[in-house]
């Protein structure tokens, strides 16, 4: 069985490995170009509290998805090097 931190762990892997990159739309929300479908692109919503959701099909049963991971890691950088 996968623990939560396998999980995110893999996700992380797979968003470094394929280049995910999330574009920001506006605050706490977030577009990420599909891999699979050129053209089609999934919504990441970032909560105020921290929470990601993302509307791709993996998130359903993969949760968190390497969308929602990607856009994770990409506020911590933003956190770390910009100031608000
Ligand atoms: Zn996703």
């Amino acid at each position: 069985m996968m623990t939560t931190e396998m999980r995110l762990e893999n996700a992380a892997r797979r968003a470094r490995d394929e280049r995910v990159r999330p574009v920001r739309l506006g605050p706490g929300q977030y577009v990420v170009a599909s891999s699979s479908q050129p053209g089609h692109g999934y919504v990441v919503y970032v909560d105020t509290d921290g929470a990601v959701a993302c509307n791709c099909p993996a998130a359903q049963w993969d949760n968190p998805c390497k969308h929602a991971v990607a856009v994770q890691l990409l506020e911590q950088q933003d956190k770390g090097q910009v100031a608000a």
